[in-house]
């Protein structure tokens, strides 16, 4: 994060969900801060940024990203991955603890806050650990990771598989008021696992993730936030069946919220070849039974948020034979063109609808004072259009890493310039 500007968005057709605005107007920042959002706003001195035909929308947040920085540098660093991140039109991002070594310790949590301070072009939110090394067998360092700067617990990847330290650990978050993130995978029924169960791996002789092992995930933690009244809430999720439980959980009352990725709506294990590591990630991409209920959860309200899950590898570590392949794909740059052409361009969702899901959803999942564009608001925005035709080449990306199945893909829409405390934290050439 640098230092705090000023700069006048005009003519951009404002989207603020968080204060139901959706119309013609102009957008001041001024120190770092949203000063004013109305038509024909002027600022003597300041930079201006002409949005004529663009949508202005509060800073996209990413609550889901591997930043690999401690210790995993040559996959991306801190730097590399928040100037993706700004390419990608997102102001803010969180990132997972599953570093080395593993954010379960303040002096993890402030070296991370600290370097993003020097070097990130966005704002970084670490999420520390549940469980020291995410061994799931004792509790990390939760109350002082807080007061280092967390804004959540996840051990995602390596799942807490004891439920009687899942509890401990949601009655701590309770306390704390923050959110327990989980990657919901039940490590004895996935174990093996390259690609989801089903005639697709049979058909590939690929060893397959049942949808079970992550439907009883979330049914224990369901269970177990009603048990503590924690905030539980469901990290990439991918099927069917975990969509009907957590739209019955908030039906009841159940303090729960859920993301789903880009790269589970857009694709399905139709698309999956042996060749190909970027389509193996966890979970696996599911069914198209499974697609159509994530986006019949994020038309109907269920889903809360659109996280990239952005995990990058290097490319000697993904070109291995396909079972010793990393899971998991790169996604920072390519999530705002997947929604358009997924979910808007379709007509399954509106694009007020889009903003909420990458601003004020999210925002409200981490309590943060974030997602919304009204005077005293952190001066973050991102913007957008719904119509420009660009390809993404992946050997152009920001990321460190190349591993994105969506390489070559043609997008219709996509972003066109973020702003970081009133900087231009990039902007499309
Ligand atoms: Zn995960």
């Amino acid at each position: 994060m640098k230092t705090p500007g000023s700069i006048l968005i005009k003519g951009g057709r404002v989207i603020d969900p968080a204060s139901k605005f959706d119309g013609l107007a102009d957008v001041l920042v001024r120190d770092g801060k949203v000063e004013a959002v109305g038509p024909g706003l002027r600022a003597d001195g300041v930079e201006v940024l002409d949005a004529i035909g663009s949508i202005v929308a509060p800073g996209f947040i990413d609550m889901h990203v591997h930043l690999r920085e401690p210790g995993i540098e040559h996959a991306e660093t801190i730097e590399t991955g928040a100037r993706a991140a700004a390419a990608g039109g997102f102001t803010s991002i969180c990132c997972m603890p599953n570093t080395l070594p593993t954010n379960d310790s303040a002096t993890v949590t402030s070296y991370i806050v600290q370097r993003a301070r020097e070097v990130a072009d966005v704002n970084v939110f670490p999420i520390g650990a549940i469980t020291k090394g995410s061994k799931g067998e004792e509790l990390a360092a939760i109350g002082s990771m807080h007061e280092a700067g967390i804004v959540a617990i996840s051990d995602d990847g390596r799942p807490v598989m004891n439920a009687r330290v899942m509890r401990r650990a949601m009655e701590l978050a309770k306390a704390l008021d923050i959110p327990v993130i989980d990657h919901c995978e039940d490590l004895n029924l996935s174990a093996g696992g390259d690609m989801h169960e089903g005639p697709e791996s049979v058909r590939l002789g690929l060893r397959g993730i049942p949808s079970a092992s992550e439907d009883v995930m979330v049914a224990r933690d369901l269970l177990l936030a009603e048990l503590t009244g924690a905030w539980f809430h469901v990290a990439h999720l991918s099927t069917c069946r975990s969509m009907a439980m957590v739209a019955f959980a908030k039906s009841r009352g159940v303090h729960v919220s859920c993301e789903v990725t880009p790269h589970h709506f857009a694709l399905t294990d139709e698309e999956l070849s042996v060749y190909d590591s970027n389509y193996k990630m966890k979970p696996p991409l599911r069914r198209s039974r499974d697609v159509e209920a994530i986006i019949e959860g994020i038309r109907s309200g269920t889903v809360d948020a659109i996280a990239t899950d952005h995990a990058p590898h290097p490319g000697d570590e993904k070109m291995q034979e396909f079972e010793r392949c990393p899971f998991g794909i790169t996604g920072l740059e390519t999530a705002i063109g997947l929604t358009l052409s997924e979910l808007v361009h379709p007509g399954h969702i509106t694009v007020g609808r889009m903003v909420e899901l990458f601003t004020a959803g999210p925002a409200n999942v981490l309590r943060m004072d974030r997602g919304r564009l009204t005077a005293g608001a952190p001066g973050d925005v991102t913007v957008f259009d719904l119509t420009s035709e660009w390809t993404f080449d992946v050997r152009q990306s920001q990321s460190k890493s190349r591993n994105s199945p969506f390489s070559g893909r043609q997008f219709k829409g996509g972003q066109v310039a973020t702003i970081v405390a009133g900087k231009i934290a990039w902007r499309r050439a």
